[in-house]
């Protein structure tokens, strides 16, 4: 590429030449975009200063008016094909070039000195076999170590429903025998490459993780993560592969800590130092004996107090095990995903004597983002792109949206959406409240999700007849990750009012493209949305907060965001460039689990 200096237009600062030594090149297939460093990652830039901020709050048909709008304006309406509720196709289901956002890697991230092999063991990894936050922070979590020079390997079950053709060089790199329940059962391992990270891929030959889900197959789901944990040791051993770190996650991957220092370690597996992330204590594992016996261990070792059983069923019959325990336990580390969800799981809840117990090894570490996959600045699925220092892009998001949606588009109504697993955790009242609420004053909402569970489900189908023949609302029951993108992108504010929240992304995800959070005071909500009202901290307000469980009080803080929306646009517009500047990506953070990571490796 030969370009000496650059062009950058923006209708805030103007047109200005810079220096190639200070762009980030982000190619990607259906348009090259050259985009000033500074733009993507950092918070250092003070808007508030800045003069020359052409404020602008628009509104309406922007093909109509796009003659009178600034150039780049024109010129990405101009592109757009715009959707309609009767597409034959969807359109987040219309071709995209990539599966991926941004299959594009920053090349900027400095590398760390002292390198470590590290291979995360987990039941799911975005986008490939992502349900929520779990497969995000996998994925995000080792991009960001291996931007940093380490090496890094994800194991996932081969679940039937991930699409191959969404790994790269995918390829059958060894057949090996894993014991389960008396028997030992033939294993694939495949070697491949999601979005330039390294997957290994363990398939039984059994009917364990068939499926069109990743989870809720009509298999035992208890008893093939049991078998997944040993077949990931089982592939170790007999491959040679002693990584400084097995980094496993959530109950899924708990019978690994007690399989590794009860069995492997005793094998040739000796080098390998255990780190846990609870994602969600909701969730432990409840395992009975004779099921972990399955996997080769004595089950009736664990029933102990100071291991795995499960302390609300002592004295009953049958006690039960907690694999979430047993791994607490046997982990050399275990980390949390937010400092407040740490000191909150410390005060409630069963596990909380089991983690004091544990408490100079348990770590509260905030959840990152993946920069690379949450980049509106790139992101394939929008109909155009944006940052910080311009935001027409987003204009033309919420616009395609509007219209694919069959939403009202006339005039300036803020558009909240809330994007989340439909289950208790997330507030499942405040979010029906909310519906109702934004349609009475004059908002609009979206939201997506999906309930495993069929009443729940049930009532949201309710709702969506209820609602979604008018042209304010959409409740749309699916899961879909490219409409996630569109809708982060298009939305004005992100609704996420959970009852308790270990440290929730979506938060995140909307600041980075722009929507301001309006969240319940909870968990990693509380440690990542400051309220704009707040005089104690003005810095760091980015968003709305409210700490009642109650209808009232999300109320109050709808009816705050809408004004501050509707009355002070000007502020609103800053807002937006804050938060969208603000660095929640995981190349913040990620130095905190590699020194995790080193406090417990085995040198030499
Ligand atoms: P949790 O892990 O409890 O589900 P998080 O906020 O940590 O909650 O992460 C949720 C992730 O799942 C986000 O990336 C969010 O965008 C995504 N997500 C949730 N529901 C859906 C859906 N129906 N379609 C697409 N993405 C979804």
């Amino acid at each position: 590429m030969e370009v000496a200096s650059i062009a950058v237009s923006s209708p805030m600062f103007g047109t200005s030449r810079t220096k190639l030594s200070d762009c980030f090149f982000v190619p990607i297939r259906r348009r090259k975009t050259i985009i000033d460093r500074k733009f993507l990652f950092n918070s250092t830039n003070d808007f508030s200063n800045r003069s020359s901020i052409d404020l602008k709050i628009r509104a309406v048909h922007l093909d109509e008016v796009a003659a009178d709008k600034p150039e780049s304006l024109a010129g990405l309406v101009k592109d757009v094909n715009w959707p309609s509720p009767s597409d034959e196709i969807p359109f987040w289901k219309r071709k995209f070039h990539t599966h991926d956002a941004n299959p594009e890697i920053p090349v900027n991230i400095e590398k760390d000195s002292d390198l470590l092999h590290v291979i995360h063991v987990t039941a799911e990894m975005a986008p490939i076999a992502k349900v929520g936050g779990l497969g995000d922070v996998v994925t995000g979590l080792a991009r960001a170590c291996l931007l940093r020079g380490h090496k890094v390997d994800i194991m996932l079950p081969f679940y039937e429903c991930i699409q191959k053709d969404n790994i790269q060089e995918l390829s059958l790199v060894s057949t090996y025998n894993s014991y389960y329940d008396g028997k030992w059962i033939q294993t694939n391992a495949y070697r491949g490459l999601v979005s330039d990270i390294p997957v290994i891929l363990i398939e039984p030959m059994n009917q364990f993780f068939k499926g069109e889900d990743v989870y809720g197959g009509s298999y035992n789901e208890l008893e093939a993560y049991l078998f997944f944990s040993r077949a990931c040791l089982e592939w170790m051993q007999v491959t040679g592969t002693q990584p400084d770190v097995i980094h496993v996650h959530e109950w899924q991957t708990g019978a690994l800590p007690l399989l590794y220092w009860d069995m492997y370690c005793y094998l040739s597996l000796q080098k390998p130092r255990i780190v846990l992330t609870i994602h969600n204590m909701e969730h432990y594992g409840e395992c009975r004996q004779e099921q972990l016996n399955k996997c080769g261990l004595d089950g009736s070792l664990y029933a102990t107090i100071d291991k795995a059983i499960d302390d609300r069923t002592i004295g009953h019959n049958p006690e039960r095990l907690s694999l979430l325990k047993g791994a607490i336990v046997y982990s050399n580390s275990v980390v949390t995903v937010s400092p407040t969800y740490l000191k909150e799981t410390l005060c409630s809840g069963w596990l909380a004597s089991a983690l004091l117990t544990n408490r100079d090894k348990y770590h509260g570490i905030l959840n990152g983002i993946d920069a690379v996959m949450w980049n509106p600045a790139s992101d394939v699925f929008l109909p155009a792109n944006y940052h910080a220092h311009n935001t027409d892009g987003k204009e033309v998001c919420k616009q395609y949206l509007q219209r694919g949606l069959g939403l009202a588009y006339e005039g300036r109504v803020p558009l909240i959406v809330c994007i989340s697993r439909l289950v208790a955790q997330k507030g499942l009242h405040l979010i029906k409240h909310a519906i109702s609420h934004i349609e009475k004053h004059g908002g609009q909402m979206i939201v997506l999700g999906k309930a495993p569970d069929g009443r729940v489900q049930g009532e949201f189908e309710a709702l969506a007849n209820l609602h979604n023949k008018g042209s304010t609302i959409r409740i749309l029951l699916m899961y879909s990750e490219e409409l996630s993108h569109m809708l982060y992108a298009g939305a004005d504010m992100v609704l996420v009012p959970s009852i308790y929240e270990p440290c929730g992304l979506a938060q995140m995800i909307g600041m980075r493209y722009g929507s301001v959070p309006i969240v319940r005071k909870t968990g990693g909500l509380a440690d990542t949305v400051f309220d704009m009202d707040d005089q104690s901290q003005p810095e760091m307000a980015n968003g709305f907060v409210f700490e009642g469980i109650d209808e009232g009080s999300l109320s109050q803080a709808l009816d705050r965001a809408f004004s501050y929306y509707k009355e002070k646009p000007i502020e609103w517009a800053k807002i937006v460039q804050k938060v969208m500047q603000i660095d929640n990506s995981w190349n913040k953070t990620a130095s905190k689990y590699i020194d995790v990571y080193n406090s417990i490796r085995v040198r030499g």
